[in-house]
Formats: structure tokens, C-alpha cells, sequence
């Protein structure tokens, strides 16, 4: 159910992993992803518990439309379901509202300033990457006064280098933005490494980056992978601020 949990000065970071949900082959089990042909009463039941096993209300999570571009929503409180926005990024300086993110191999990144008392929560993939929703949400926790030397940043499991085959035109295009994203697949093939690239992102913006989750989706059976199975269930990333504790 919740693979990865860090708990730090008040901040929360959740990372599901694909067990413990309801959900039929081929999203079993934990799948939360509402749009990518599941039976939503099965992804709501799932919400509920995944919501459940972290303390939070299943009501108080924000989820997004997410498009893989590099626009970030400020949110106070979750949408309606008819209102949810496309956005890749959403910032909170609501103490104990969750922030999700939706993956099956790109990188979930979760950041939280505890003293200022915002938190964002990003979805990269290589799109996003390029697109520069990282440094995106970072300006947006800065506007609601975030200091990017207080912020904790985690990335979740997601494809990993040595996994994640593209063109070689590709990479080039990549690697010229993201110099750290450039990768060769275990099999001697051009790659790119989307974390590794999110990560130095982070990094150039002066946050303080946690360890990675060091699980790669596309080889760990217990995780969504897109690359690996197409037709398949999303796994969620969460980030809070506790409602008190400083
Ligand atoms: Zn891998």
C-alpha cells in the first residue's frame, strides 16, 4: 500500500506501491489513477484507503489533470471533480491539505518548506523535464514564501536510466537542456534518466534533496509501469504539512 513514508519537521511524503487496492488486472491492485480505463468506483475505494493508511481525509487531496507541460496551480482546497485543472504542478500553503501526483514511470517530486508552511508536488516526465516544471513550482512555493534552502525535496519511484530507451536525437535534444539526464540503457542503447535530471534541477535551485526512492517502476513488480505493461494503474505520491507541528 504505501511503499515509502518520510516524516520530517512536520512535513509528510508518501509513496504508494501497487498493493493493497481493489482494482482488476490488469491495474490490480492499488490503482489511483482516474483516467486510464479503471472502474472509478474501484479507484475511489482505493483513494479512500490509500488516504486511509496515511491519516489523511480522502476529501482533502488534491489531485490533478495531469498533461505532462509546466503550469502550476495555487490551491487552497481540493477542487470539484468537474473543476480539477490541467496542470503538471500544485502549490498549498494550506497546513493539511495533501498534495498528489499520478505516476507510472515518470518522477513524482514532493517538496515542502516546514517554516513557511507550503508544500508543492510535481509530475516530470521527460516533457515536464525539458518544460522546466521544476524550477516552475519552485517560483510558485517562492511566491507564497517558501526559501528554497528550507525546502525538503523527495523523488519517488520512477523508470530509471539504465531502463528508459529513447532516440538518439532524443537524448541529444534532452541532455542539451538537462545535462544530467543523459543516460545508456543496461543494454547499450541511448537513454535518458528523467530523476537524475529533476534532481540536479532541484539542486541548481538550492533545495535540500533527500536520497532517491532508488526504485526503478519499469523493474520493480511491486509498481506501475507504463513502459513495461502500457495498459496499467498509476501510483500516487503524497505531500502535507501537518496541521500543527512546526
Ligand atoms: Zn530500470
Amino acid at each position: 500500500m504505501i511503499g515509502q513514508q518520510h516524516h520530517e519537521s512536520g512535513a509528510h511524503f508518501a509513496f504508494t506501491d501497487r498493493w493493497g487496492g481493489v482494482s482488476a488486472a490488469p491495474y490490480e491492485q492499488l490503482n489511483l489513477g482516474g483516467a486510464v480505463g479503471d472502474d472509478p468506483r474501484a479507484v475511489r475505494t482505493n483513494r479512500a484507503r490509500a488516504a486511509g493508511a496515511l491519516g489523511l481525509d480522502p476529501a482533502a487531496v488534491v489531485w490533478m489533470n495531469q498533461v505532462h507541460g509546466r503550469d502550476v496551480a495555487v490551491v487552497d482546497g481540493p477542487w470539484r471533480e468537474a473543476d480539477i485543472p490541467c496542470v503538471d504542478a500544485v502549490v498549498t500553503a494550506r497546513r493539511g491539505l495533501a498534495l498528489a501526483v499520478l505516476t507510472a514511470d515518470c518522477t513524482p517530486v514532493l517538496l515542502a518548506d516546514p517554516v513557511a508552511g507550503v508544500a508543492g508536488a510535481a509530475h516530470a516526465g521527460r516533457p515536464g523535464l525539458v518544460a522546466g516544471v521544476v524550477p516552475a513550482v519552485v517560483e510558485a512555493m517562492r511566491k507564497l514564501g517558501a526559501e528554497p534552502s528550507r525546502i525538503l525535496a523527495y523523488t519517488g519511484p520512477a523508470i530509471c536510466g539504465r531502463c528508459y530507451e529513447v532516440p538518439e536525437a532524443m537524448r541529444a535534444d534532452v541532455s542539451a537542456v538537462v545535462p544530467e539526464a543523459y543516460a545508456t540503457t543496461s543494454w547499450g542503447t541511448p537513454a535518458v534518466d528523467v530523476t537524475a535530471g529533476v534532481r540536479a534541477q532541484l539542486a541548481a535551485a538550492g533545495m535540500v534533496v533527500r536520497e532517491d526512492s532508488h526504485i526503478c517502476t519499469r523493474e520493480s513488480a511491486d509498481h506501475f509501469s507504463y513502459r513495461r505493461d502500457r495498459t496499467t494503474g498509476r501510483l500516487a505520491s503524497y505531500v502535507w504539512l501537518g496541521e500543527t507541528e512546526r
